[in-house]
């Protein structure tokens, strides 16, 4: 198939290499040059997969002197592809620079979709997924990262979190300190890879689980914390939260929770807050 000139952004795997999907392959086999984060790591991925296609370092520290060539490269009629070392570039990875420049020269960024270890990690963890917050990774120093989670101790979103194995117990501890021991979480290690594991239980276990194994504290790992409860959430008898659904399949929120109230004799103001937060 013949491809549009652009700047594609590819996802590559983040461990099974059967992830990289059939159109992946395609794009990076057309295009005229990938851009990698690192030529010679992603050089390994290429050669497995046979394509040939010259590439280019873009990282962090040369994104914006890059992005000028790239745009001379789409303006001469070449395609580009980026990819990161691994799963989504963009998502705690470098492009963000590349991808407004691109588009503000007027040519077109097409993503791909594919690997990603957040909403791999999300989909099988057991959390609440309807509503979630990429936190990326947490800062390096204790006071940054504790003010981080400190901010974000009453979001009732899911929490996910990037982590690396040499700051996986601090960050833990931080979590403890901040969302307390009894909060829900869990830790998502290895991800499509042979030591793939799950650890779900309050933070406090987590933590617990993971000095006590140092195999716990190998490998790449995702940190999703339960978001917290809201008041509304805890005052409102299940069987409400059932009317109110129903009356909302048929009415706008406001007036579904004035009825809600009336039959369960609750505070409408209650049910209508709650309505929003479930996205009704
Ligand atoms: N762009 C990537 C993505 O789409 O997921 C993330 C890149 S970020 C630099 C690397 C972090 O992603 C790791 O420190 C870890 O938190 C997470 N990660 C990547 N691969 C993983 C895997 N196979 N299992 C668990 N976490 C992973």
């Amino acid at each position: 198939m013949e491809h549009a000139v652009a700047l594609y952004i590819v996802p590559t795997p983040i461990g099974n290499l059967e992830d990289l999907t059939p159109r992946a392959l395609e794009v990076l086999n057309q295009v005229s040059l990938i851009a990698c984060e690192d030529t010679r790591h992603s050089g390994k991925l290429l050669k497995h997969f046979g394509v040939n296609t010259k590439t280019i370092a873009i990282h962090d520290h040369n994104e914006r002197d890059r992005a000028a060539g790239v745009v001379e490269k789409l303006k001469n009629g070449g395609s580009i592809a980026l990819i990161s070392d691994a799963g989504t570039p963009l998502i705690s990875d470098p492009g963000y620079h590349l991808v407004n420049y691109v588009r503000e020269a007027g040519f077109d960024v097409i993503p791909l979709p594919g690997a990603c270890a957040a909403i791999t990690a999300l989909s099988g963890s057991g959390l609440p997924s309807d509503r979630f917050s990429f936190e990326g990774f947490l800062p390096a120093k204790e006071k940054g990262r504790t003010d981080k989670l400190k901010a974000l101790v009453d979001d009732p979103r899911t929490l996910i979190f990037y982590e690396s194995p040499h700051r996986i117990i601090q960050s833990l501890q931080s979590m403890l300190n901040s969302f307390g021991a009894d909060r829900q979480m869990v830790m998502a290690r290895e991800l499509t890879k042979t030591f793939e594991t799950f650890l779900s239980g309050t933070v406090a276990e987590v933590l617990n689980n993971v000095e006590s194994d140092s195999n716990q504290q190998r490998g790449e790992m995702v940190l999703m914390i339960h978001g917290a409860e809201t008041a509304a959430q805890d005052a409102l008898p299940a069987e409400s939260i059932e009317t109110l659904k129903i009356l909302c399949t048929e009415l706008p929120l406001k007036k579904a929770a004035a009825l809600t109230a009336q039959i369960h004799g609750l505070k409408k103001n209650a049910l209508y807050k709650h309505g929003l937060e479930l996205g009704l």
